[in-house]
């Protein structure tokens, strides 16, 4: 059996039928590197903030989401997709900044989610009540980037936040009763199996 239900099936179970992800950059920063909380961010951290994958930001999600569709269009059975907001904080706005961003994506047909990439210091009460409007409108998860919870740990990749931060995040979600997926680093330093 097995340890853990891996993300394609519970889309599978949440939507139907298989979705993919469309990794895109809202254009945002972090406040890990812009000197807020640090400057040199995580130190497993990419240049292009943790989004390697994700399409390049051309001011204009719409057309992200188009290069994005295109290019899985090849493996692609069905036309469902989750808009995965995937590079540096994407909750690192003013709320009018996000719902300009987020909002205007799903109204999208063929966008069933909206997966939005942040950090447990970026979401006050303001976020959280439009994440919970934009989750009346479709399906939203919450992706936390934890990585450890470990304090030692997290000083050692310079996370810049303590786990009581993560765990007040979790639960000010859970209130609104969306998805939250926290991203785990496995075999840290001086962290056993
Ligand atoms: S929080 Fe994310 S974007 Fe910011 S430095 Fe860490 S990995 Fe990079």
């Amino acid at each position: 059996m097995a340890l853990y239900k891996t993300a394609n099936s519970f889309f599978q179970e949440q939507f139907g039928q298989k979705v993919y992800k469309l990794a895109l950059d809202g254009g945002f920063t972090c406040p890990n590197r812009d000197g807020t909380v640090g400057v040199g961010g995580c130190i497993f951290c990419s240049a292009g903030g943790s989004g390697d994958f994700a399409e390049k930001p051309c001011g204009d999600v719409a057309i992200q989401l188009a290069r994005a569709k295109a290019r899985v269009a090849g493996k692609m059975h069905g036309n469902a997709y989750i808009a995965y907001f995937q590079s540096f904080t994407n909750t690192y706005a003013s709320v009018d900044r996000l719902r300009a961003i987020f909002q205007p994506v799903l109204e999208d047909p063929s966008i069933v989610g909206l997966s939005i990439a942040t950090r447990p210091d970026c979401l006050p009460p303001e976020t959280i009540a439009l994440i919970s409007e934009l989750n009346k409108i479709k399906p939203v998860m919450v992706e936390l980037g934890l990585q450890t919870i470990h304090e030692e740990t997290a000083r050692l990749i310079r996370r810049g936040y303590p786990l009581s931060t993560y765990d007040k995040a979790m639960a000010d979600l859970g209130k609104i009763g969306v998805h939250i997926i926290t991203h785990i680093i496995l075999g840290l330093p001086g962290e056993t199996p």
